[in-house]
Order: structure tokens, then sequence, then C-alpha cells
């Protein structure tokens, strides 16, 4: 299994300044190669290489950074064409396609940029690390991360790490190569139910509320409202910086909740139920001042961060179909509307079962993943 891990660095302000040369040298140099690439029509990397190799080096790249920026001209132009193939950028002959297939793909200053390991190397002890600059070789350059990031950094790190300038803040993006960890056969589910109030309620009855992250996202939301009827350049910067802001703090929110729920199910052998989450938009209806708070991309990414983590582990997860969960009994399974008197409570009206409304949709979402796995794994069986 491949993750990249996220670690930021702490350069002096001397560091600072030759880093975002660098890049800006390497962008420059993209750039140039772009052109090339759109105006002889040769686009793929070895093709590339003999039109623009000798001038991209010539521009104080050494040859390592050279090849890397070709291939990230040539990896740009399959990406593109793989999202035309695709349709992402309408249909043929519509003119945002024409718009992005008539000029070059160009690059940012700050666009990110891969360092292989002759470019960069590693301190694990010292957290430093020693990178390849246009204005010479820059050591002990300080880095920090989670212990959870530096372990795997240390461990598992195998390859290229991509040098990423974010709101003046840098960042090393590191792949690292997990070894399969072989699944263990669960004895039981744990149930997860995604909500808003509460980010993830489990079957056990762990509430993982996101207070901070929903308070937050209103802030956030205010001052989006003062900002856009201002519509100015440093008003939209300010934006777009305010909303990374609140994707890093959602994303930090989400490992620890990921953390916690694959921590208990392997210290009790238990599987991780979850939902089927396509189309959870449509599924979740809700008050207005509460809308804001969805984005079903924070659902995914708590998703898939749950399911790495249990790879990592050998936890089994299992999807299961939500359908009803939250109308459900998961004592004795009467579906009912009015079973729901709140958004918080559950009670059964037939049997009288009462709980904690998100509690008996994670029961129920671990009920469907011990029989979901029990019918999968009987196919096995008979295979
Ligand atoms: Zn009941």
């Amino acid at each position: 299994m491949k993750l990249v891990v996220q670690v930021r660095l702490l350069p002096t302000a001397e560091q600072a300044a030759a880093l975002e040369a660098t890049l800006r040298a390497c962008n420059d140099a993209a750039n140039f190669a772009s052109v090339t690439a759109f105006t002889t029509g040769d686009r793929r990397e070895y093709a590339l290489r003999k039109h623009t190799y000798r001038e991209v080096k010539a521009r104080g790249l050494g040859a390592q950074p050279a090849q890397h920026v070709i291939k990230k001209v040539a990896d740009a132009y399959t990406t593109l064409k793989a999202n035309a193939r695709a349709g992402n950028l309408g249909p043929q002959g519509c003119a945002r396609r024409a718009r992005a297939e008539s000029k070059p793909v160009t690059f940012r200053a700050d666009a990110a940029q891969p360092f292989d390991d002759r470019c960069l190397s590693w301190d694990h002890t010292g957290h430093t690390v020693s990178i390849w600059t246009t204005t010479g070789r820059l050591k002990n350059v300080a880095f920090v991360g989670s212990l959870d990031q530096l372990k795997m950094l240390a461990l598992y790190r195998k390859g290229e790490s991509d040098l990423v300038c974010r709101d003046g803040m840098w960042f090393l993006y590191a792949t690292c190569e997990i070894s399969d960890v072989p699944v263990t056969e669960p004895d039981g589910f744990v149930g997860v139910d995604l909500g808003i109030a509460n980010i993830a309620t489990t079957s056990d009855g762990a509430r993982h509320c996101g207070k901070g992250l929903n308070a937050v996202r209103h802030r956030n939301r205010e001052l989006r409202r003062r900002l856009q009827a201002k519509a100015t350049k440093s008003a939209k910067r300010l934006l777009k910086k305010r909303r990374r802001r609140e994707a890093r703090f959602a994303a930090d929110t989400n490992h620890r909740i990921a953390k916690r729920i694959v921590t208990e199910a392997e210290r009790t052998g238990r599987g991780i139920a979850l939902e089927d989450l396509g189309g959870i938009r449509d599924r979740v209806r809700l008050r207005k001042p509460q809308r804001v708070t969805l984005h079903s991309w924070s659902f995914h990414q708590l998703g898939s961060f749950i399911a790495y983590k249990a790879a990592r582990h050998g936890v089994a997860v299992i999807h299961v179909d939500p359908a009803y969960t939250s109308q459900a009994c998961s004592a004795c399974g009467h579906v009912d509307k009015a079973n729901r008197p709140s958004q918080a409570t559950f009670s059964c009206t037939s049997c009288g079962f009462a709980e904690h409304a998100d509690v008996n949709a994670a029961r129920n979402i671990a009920s469907r993943g011990a029989a979901g796995w029990a019918v999968s794994h009987a196919a096995d069986d008979a295979a």
C-alpha cells in the first residue's frame, strides 16, 4: 500500500528564499518545456527530453531536477489528455475543452516539484532534511510532523517527495510504501454512523463530535459573506487561505477520529462497518444553518482515513447500504419514521427500545456489516 505523508518544513528566512527561488526556476523551466511540447507536438517524456534537456539543465538545474521537470511536463499533458477523454473538460468541440487544448499547459511559480533521493536526504533523528536548491545544497532544514507521521517516514519512506509551498508555509509530501498486512478474521463489527453534530458515532456509543470543526466552519462562513461582498483581490486571497486552513483542520480532526475508531476495533478483534457513501448529499436533509457544515468530501475523507488505517493494521472493513439505518430499530428491526421523534433521540414505537439516534444507527450499520461479511465469506468458502 502506498500512502503520502506530509511534513512541514521550518526553513530559516534565508533557506526559505533559496527554496522559493528553486521552485520558481523549476517552474520557469517547466513552462519553457511545456511550450516546446505544445509547439512540437512531442509530449512524451523521452521525445520531450531530446528537445529540452540541454536548455532546462542550462537554466541552473542539475541533471536530476531537469529530468523531473521534463517528466512533470509530460505527465501534465498525459493528465490533460486523460481528462479530455474522460469528458471532464466538457464534450468534444465545446468552448472550455477547446480553450484547454489550444494553449500550452502552464505552471505557477510555486507549483509542486518532485525531489528524488539524490536531491533530498532525510535525517530522522535530527528531524532535518538536506535538499538541493539552485543556490547550492541546503543542509539542516528542520521539519515537523506528528509522532505517527515521523515514525512512518523513518520506517517506510521510499522514492520521491514533492516540495510544496502553501500560504507561505513549506511542506514535503513523501511517499511511503507499506507492505500489506493480512486481514484478521473479525469477531463482530464496530458500526460507524457519520453525521453533522457528531462527525462519527460508533455502535459502542462513542460519539466523536465535531464541535471545534463546526465552529471553525461557521466562523469562516460569516467571514466569507463579508469578504465576498468586497470581491477585491486581497479579499479573495484571504478567502482562499481560510478555506485551506479549514480543510487542514478538518483533515486533522478526521485523522484523529479514524485513529480512535481503528484502535478500538483492533483492540477488540472486530472489523469496521461503514456506510456506503454514494449519494450522501441526497440522503442527509438538514435545517438551513446546518447545511453549510455538510461537506460530502469530508465524509469521504474520514471513510478513506479509516479504510487505510484499518488496512495497515489488518482490520477488516466492510461498506453497507445505509438505507433506513436512522429509522430502523436496532433491537427489533421495526422501521418507522415515528421512531425518530427528534434529531437526537430514537424511540421504537413497537418494542419501546430507546437510544441516542446516532448510536442506534451505528448499531444497525454494525449488524449489516456482520451479515454482509458472512454472506461474502460464504461465497469465498463455496469458491
Ligand atoms: Zn424496536
